[in-house]
């Protein structure tokens, strides 16, 4: 979808997206596999852009908050990667996409135990089963500390959302029980879920998310200051996974038609980082069927168009 001819990044531009984009919501269908995500209303939409080096736009229903879901994953693997190092946490799973969904059990069992990567659900259990070793029941208030330090508040988690995923995670339980029965994972796997059920319930806007996007835009410097947070490495490693299973079996669909890193959650988020340029995160609750929030990925479909995310064209 091409609005106009090119835009720059400004206040008209996002209403003109938004006006576009956000009645595709009647397409797709609030998640409803965790009870309490389901009573967000399907009608809410919010884009923010936050350009690294410290402007922002954003519009529609920027205060409303809604829980990260697999958005929450790209914070973990950062923190891992930071705090623990590559080597460990790759040595507990792969790099490598898979065209499953995001809750799949079957590629555990018929190709490897180890998990086909950090954002399946089964990666990123295992994420929490390192950070759950190395912090015990201190891991997730380090990880909100990491994430406070990008998005300048300490986050918080939903807990009517924990507790609604908690009582209905029979598919995540099981696939950390396999985990722990071929000897990827040791230790109390309850422990990991919990701080995985937590992780997923943490609470943001879209500006929120979009600061996430900047600082892997960025190659790991904070959009507000321009100081170095994580090391480049870590930013880089992260932003190829989001280009290869950011959006699970949707990523090159993802990729197609927005042609950045993303990533989204069943919250209906999606954050995606525009290397060099900045993170723009889009919420609006309705998926398809693989998970993806529908306007979302119009929404930022159009915003690539417009802004050139992808800077193939004559000047
Ligand atoms: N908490 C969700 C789950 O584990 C996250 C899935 C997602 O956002 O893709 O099922």
């Amino acid at each position: 979808m091409i609005l106009t001819k090119r835009k720059v990044l400004c206040q008209e531009l996002l209403d003109e997206i938004r006006a576009q984009a956000a009645p595709a919501y009647k397409h797709g269908k609030v998640a409803d596999y965790i009870p309490e995500l389901s009573r967000m209303s399907p009608e809410y939409f919010s884009l923010s852009c936050q350009c690294i080096h410290g402007e922002a736009v954003e519009t529609g229903d920027t205060s409303r908050r809604f829980t990260m879901q697999s958005i929450s994953k790209v914070l973990s693997l950062s923190f891992a990667l930071e705090r623990l190092g590559a080597r460990v946490v790759f040595k507990y799973m792969g790099t490598e996409p898979s065209a499953d969904s995001f809750n799949s059990l079957m590629r555990l069992e018929i190709a490897s135990p180890k998990p086909s990567n950090p954002f399946m659900n089964a990666g990123a259990i295992a994420i929490c089963a390192l950070l759950y070793k190395e912090y015990g029941d201190s891991a997730f208030d380090e990880l909100a500390s990491y994430a406070g330090g990008i998005i300048g508040a300490v986050p918080t988690y939903d807990e009517r959302v924990c507790e609604s995923e908690k009582a209905t995670a029979d598919r995540n339980r099981s696939l950390a029980y396999f985990m722990k029965s071929v000897g990827t994972l040791r230790g109390d796997v309850s422990c990991f879920l919990d701080l995985y059920f937590k992780q997923c319930s943490i609470t943001c806007t879209t500006l929120e998310l979009a600061k996430i996007g900047a600082l892997f835009a960025s190659g790991g410097r904070l959009a507000s200051n321009g100081e170095r947070y994580i090391k480049e490495k870590t930013a880089h490693t992260v932003l190829g996974l989001m280009t290869t299973c950011g959006l699970y079996n949707g990523s090159g669909e993802f990729a197609v038609r927005v042609g950045v890193p993303g990533k989204s959650g069943v919250g209906g988020g999606i954050l995606a980082a525009v290397p060099g340029r900045m993170g723009a995160a889009v919420f609006s609750p309705p998926l398809d069927s693989k998970g993806n929030s529908v306007a979302g990925m119009n929404a930022l479909e159009a915003l690539s168009d417009e802004l050139d995310f992808r800077n193939t064209r004559d000047e």
